[in-house]
């Protein structure tokens, strides 16, 4: 239950790792949005609505340790997938990452999981492999899908080391069933910045 989650884990940003504070500028990039709903899942789990509030989470986490935070949609709005990257690029961000939710093909109830995407580049592999790890870590028993070369479009256009994040399937059985619950979607978050953090204090 509730109770037992929130003793044994601390969503407080004070337990997060420490940076340098004002120097670093992260873009979040909750994916979908307004008429593009992304994923739909159990129970008209809807994605967009899912990774919003996650990143919003994660802005407010990063925020607090003096990382400064650009989401590139605060609500419900359409939103196409360049201007996404000329937020990042144009801006300066240091890093850029793109927050989504799965769905099988199918919608397999079966089939759950968390995987991390880069485009190229050590330092993006290090960033997705420092947020997978931390992912993994909040949702034990979903597998480890890993972390992966992919060519989505906003972390192929990103100049910035870019990474795009899917949370698990909001048509999966173990997933949906954790991702429709506001506290698990504060340790997703949790677990996000805590990846950043840890990859700004080793790049940064
Ligand atoms: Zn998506």
């Amino acid at each position: 239950n509730n109770f037992s989650n929130l003793r044994t884990f601390n969503i407080d940003a004070s337990s997060l790792p420490n940076v340098k504070r004002n120097k670093f500028y992260v873009v979040i990039d909750p994916g979908h949005g307004g008429i593009d709903a992304g994923a739909i899942g159990i129970r008209g789990l809807r994605e967009t609505d899912v990774v919003l509030d996650v990143s919003k989470t994660v802005q407010r986490l990063l925020s607090k340790k003096g990382v400064n935070v650009r989401l590139t949609r605060k609500g419900e709005i359409d939103l196409d997938l360049s201007p996404r990257v000329t937020i990042a690029n144009r801006t300066g961000a240091d890093i850029f990452v793109s927050i989504h939710a799965n769905a099988s093909r199918g919608k397999k109830k079966d089939i759950n999981g968390l995987e991390t995407f880069y485009y190229s580049g050590w330092r993006g592999k290090l960033l997705a492999e420092k947020i997978q790890q931390e992912i993994i870590r909040v949702s034990p028993g979903s597998p480890d899908r890993g972390v992966r070369s992919g060519r989505y479009f906003v972390i192929r256009k990103t100049n910035m080391p870019a990474v795009l994040v899917e949370i698990g399937f909001v048509t999966g059985k173990l997933d949906a069933r954790r991702l429709e619950k506001p506290l698990h979607r504060k340790r997703v978050a949790y677990a996000i910045a805590k990846g950043i953090l840890k990859y700004l204090q080793r790049v940064g």
